[in-house]
């Protein structure tokens, strides 16, 4: 694919393609906003648009010409180049993420060595740091130098969906760029109408579910089976209103997923509460257990619910123990629901 057809986020596409009108591609970019919702996508379109061998030498146009040719700056997704960083072989262009969840400074000095030498193919040397706010304390340090001395027509690309944790000596030396959720309408005509070819599009009822759903994060909504995860989940939410399975979370990560996806039920809870109605919930195809569990709550208890949750999840990573964890939950529960 194509910069072109990185839906939602025209913002940031502007700022980019005016970058490359200008010829005035920043040294580092923070590509800021939630998971799911095309920063990566726009990160590896940025870089096959820069080294696309299709893109006519700009040195033939005149300026007025050149403004008006970036305006639709983009990767024609089909020379070697792009075909290259598609498959993540390009020899410019270097993919970092986390390991074991951060990002080390061995990954960080074997980058600067690969972007100290002369581009091999393209005309830029490109690196997408993806996670970065995972780079830890020796990580950043070595990533400065870089970032104040970069090698000559060298870009750095760091991705972020909590961009408050990039280090601020390396996020203060980035152009950030801000990526917003789709709004639900576009989220709408997105999955309905397929997002791509090899995609095939989907009853409105669904999409619009999904939509709902993944917060207007096409990435979330096209990743795995999010409804069954949703049935799943709301399953065992209304199973520990009764009974506790000391099973219900296997590791940290379950613990939190759970966390999250508590809010859901009760926010659409407290909708149907506070206007006896399924209207405004998102759970619509569930909305008959929904209206049955907002008859056994206070509106201003399943508020003050909400909130002890979300205080519960923000304390996971500091590995809460699980078993009390559960216990608790449980209590709470039992205490909200009557
Ligand atoms: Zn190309």
């Amino acid at each position: 694919m194509a910069l072109k057809q990185v839906i939602g986020q025209e913002r940031a596409l502007k700022i980019l393609r005016r970058c490359i009108a200008k010829n005035r591609i920043a040294h580092a970019y923070l590509f800021a906003g939630e998971d799911g919702i095309g920063k990566k996508l726009t990160a590896v379109n940025f870089a096959k648009t820069l080294n696309c061998r299709n893109n006519a030498d700009d040195s033939l146009f005149t300026a007025g010409e050149k403004e008006k040719s970036a305006v639709e700056a983009d990767s024609c997704d089909n020379c070697s180049s792009c075909v290259k960083i598609d498959k993540r072989s390009h020899p410019d262009v270097f993919f970092i993420a986390p390991e074991n969840g951060q990002i080390k400074v061995n990954a960080i000095r074997r980058l600067e060595e690969s972007l100290s030498y002369k581009a091999f193919e393209g005309n830029w040397k490109i690196a997408v740091i993806d996670g970065a706010e995972t780079l830890n304390q020796s990580a950043a340090n070595a990533f400065l130098k870089t970032l104040e001395e970069p090698p000559g027509r060298s870009v750095l690309v760091l991705i972020s969906s909590m961009p408050e944790l990039v280090p601020l000596t390396v996020r203060s030396r980035c152009q950030r760029i801000n990526f917003s959720p789709l709004p639900l309408k576009k989220m709408g005509e997105l999955l309905e109408h397929g997002l791509s070819t090899e995609r095939t599009p989907m009853d409105s009822g669904r999409a619009e579910l999904l939509g709902l759903l993944s917060g207007g994060r096409p990435g979330w909504a096209l990743s795995g089976d999010l409804i069954g995860t949703r049935d799943r989940l709301f399953d065992d939410f209304k199973s520990l209103l009764s009974s506790v399975n000391e099973d219900l979370w296997e590791d940290r990560e379950a613990m939190e997923e759970w966390f999250e996806w508590v809010q859901l039920w009760l926010r659409d809870i407290a909708v149907f509460a506070a206007t006896g109605s399924a209207d405004l919930t998102i759970n619509k195809d569930r909305a008959k257990e929904i209206k049955d569990m907002s008859q056994r709550v206070q509106l201003k208890d399943v508020l003050k619910l909400s909130n002890t949750f979300y205080n519960i999840k923000d304390t996971l990573r500091f590995n809460l123990n699980k078993q009390l964890t559960l216990y608790h939950t449980y209590l709470l529960l039992k205490k909200t629901f009557a």
